[in-house]
């Protein structure tokens, strides 16, 4: 049976490092702050940045949500934009996607000052993970990443396969998985034979949107498997994984929920709290 890999510890005990941070920011009159734009009532989106909230009042930074109607036209929110790029109590500037079909998501990312882009996602910051460089990592993929190294899951020189190639999570996790000298395979809708595939991997993350896609009979033994689906199957949350099959073949394994979601809340707020900290040295 594999060992569970506690999301939510490891991100409380993140989130605790993170206060601290801000803690001994605060003593030198800085308060990070946080701004997040929420553009309609799009259920899930609303319980995310109501979390996303929470927890970075908890962890001491400024927080504050901007709900805007789903009506709401384009050159309104990159008005708003370019406000907040401007506006010193705010660090870290999140819109939460996806948008409204009348918007160009592409326009908007661009808009943000990339280094208040604590998601990641601006093609600056972009760059800069492919390059090696110093910038803003999006979140999940970077929670990815903390989660094996509070396991002390060793990645360097392992073959790592990733299932998914979207820009927010599959493709920075391949560079990030690179930086830290894995051997990488992606994997995605086109992929012919992936049991094939993922039976080689040493770490398998899956990153698909799919219940279930992947079974303990597509798992190396001893492998360690990372679930960044988040799934509802009749109203109950599953990821990419058949946790029942698969944690009987893994080593590791993280249950969903309770395993990379939290993590991605966590990084938001290292995120937010590094960009206040390279303002203030
Ligand atoms: P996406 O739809 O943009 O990308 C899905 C990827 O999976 C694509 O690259 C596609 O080629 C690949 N794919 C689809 N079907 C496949 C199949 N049968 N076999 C192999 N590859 C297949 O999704 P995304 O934004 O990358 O998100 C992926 C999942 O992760 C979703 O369930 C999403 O909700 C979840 N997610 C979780 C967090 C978190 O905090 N835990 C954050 C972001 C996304």
């Amino acid at each position: 049976m594999a060992q569970i890999i506690d999301g939510k510890k490891w991100s409380g005990i993140s989130r605790e490092e993170t206060k601290g941070v801000v803690d001994s920011l605060h003593k030198q009159g800085v308060r990070p702050g946080l701004v997040v734009i929420l553009i309609g009532e799009h259920p899930a989106s609303m319980s995310y940045v109501r979390g996303k909230d929470k927890a970075a009042t908890a962890a001491g930074l400024y927080s504050e949500m901007i709900h805007l109607p789903s009506s709401t036209t384009e050159s309104a929110l990159l008005q708003l934009i370019d406000r907040l790029n401007g506006d010193d109590r705010f660090h870290g500037i999140l819109v939460q996607l996806p948008l409204p079909s009348h918007m160009n998501e592409k326009a908007i990312i661009h808009a943000i000052a990339p280094h208040k882009d604590v998601d990641g996602f601006h093609p600056v910051n972009v760059g800069a993970l492919d390059l090696g460089l110093s910038g803003f990592v999006p979140c999940t993929p970077l929670g990815v990443m903390k989660l094996l190294t509070y396991e002390s899951i060793e990645v360097a020189g392992k073959h790592a396969v990733v299932i998914g190639r979207s820009n927010i999570v599959g493709k920075p996790m391949v560079q990030l998985l690179l930086r830290h000298n894995a051997t990488v395979t992606i994997c995605h809708s086109k992929t012919q034979d992936l049991p094939n595939i993922t039976r080689q991997a040493d770490l398998l993350i899956a990153a698909i949107g799919k219940p279930n896609v992947i079974t303990g009979n597509m798992i190396k033994p001893g492998a360690t498997v990372i679930d960044v689906g988040i799934n509802r199957v009749n109203g109950k949350l599953c990821g990419d994984v058949d946790f029942a099959s698969a944690s009987q073949v893994a080593q590791y394994i993280t249950p969903v929920p309770g395993g990379v979601g939290p993590m991605t809340i966590a990084m938001l707020l290292q995120n937010t709290v590094d960009a206040a900290m390279k303002l203030a040295h």
